[in-house]
């Protein structure tokens, strides 16, 4: 038995229980949701009926709840520079953890947040760090797992540093963790692409977040070049990261028993990109 769990991003089109229907399809053994509309604010509160068929189609599905990483809105920025919109970004983001909860689901994955180029990069991540305590009061059980970025604009957390950041100033550890996505550290200057680099990378990885923080990953090869900033995802071995670097994945034992997911451009060819990333495993 393989101790990769490989899956996508699935649709919860006409319900959040269709994205593991979605993910039993196309042979996944993890999966990735939006619990509500991404685009929207607002979403009305899950029924039981929703709920115990989310349950039951998971369990139809053999995936485990740990296996499965919900993503937040697009909307939300926890370090808005602007107080009244922050707040009301944790406001979304609190629904979005007991959306979670509720659901049985242990993480939410985000993206840390934009300063706007309004406050210091500083001052914005320790408002993200400070949005994270807050809702980990306002909340139980789900971990707030921070995705690392492109870095395109004002986004933040793409150095591994800005992720240090935010976990330092974060009081309740045992509720916080990292989604790491290939294309992203790729963009964002972390070449994964030969053994050299790849160990290079993820050693500064260990050394600067901790892999006890990884809970999840995004495997996505990219369009645009290393340091490009540019977040564009493109297909399995199809892009300029290559091949190589999914296998290193694959035979490493550190991401073990956490969601893999892919979030690739062409959904019609997931299955056949999950049965390629099986196959790398020595
Ligand atoms: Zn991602
Ligand atoms: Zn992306």
């Amino acid at each position: 038995m393989s101790k990769k769990f490989i899956g996508a991003h699935t649709s919860a089109a006409g319900g959040v229980f269709n994205a593991a229907i979605n993910a039993k399809k196309i042979g996944a053994q993890a999966f990735a949701l939006f619990t509500k509309n991404q685009k929207r604010w607002d979403a009305k509160p899950l029924d039981t009926a929703t709920i115990d068929k989310f349950k039951k189609e998971l369990e139809d599905a053999c995936i485990e709840p740990k296996h499965v990483l919900p993503h937040d809105s697009y909307l939300i920025n926890l370090g808005h520079p602007e107080l009244e919109k922050r707040e009301k970004s944790l406001t979304a983001f609190i629904d979005e953890l007991e959306r979670c909860d509720v659901l049985g689901l242990d993480r939410l994955n985000f993206h840390p947040g934009s300063f706007l180029k309004k406050i210091s990069e500083d001052e914005c991540l320790d408002a993200i760090a400070e949005s994270i305590n807050y809702a980990h009061d306002k909340t139980q059980n789900v971990k707030c797992v921070l995705e690392n970025t492109a870095g395109q604009g004002s986004n933040l957390g793409w150095k591994f540093e800005h992720l240090a950041h935010i976990i330092d100033k974060v009081e309740d550890k045992s509720r916080i963790g990292v989604c790491l996505d290939t294309c992203h550290m790729f963009t964002a200057g972390y070449d994964i692409r030969t053994r050299e680099t790849y160990d290079v990378s993820m050693a500064q990885f260990g050394n600067i977040v901790g892999f006890e923080y990884l809970m999840g990953m995004h495997l996505n090869d990219s369009k645009p070049d290393l340091g490009s900033h540019v977040d564009r995802h493109e297909s399995i071995g199809k892009g300029k990261i290559g091949l190589d670097a999914f296998k290193f994945i694959m035979n490493d034992e550190r991401m073990d028993d956490i969601p893999l997911i892919l979030e690739t451009i062409d959904d019609s060819i997931w299955k056949q990109e999950i049965e390629l990333l099986y196959s790398l495993e020595n």
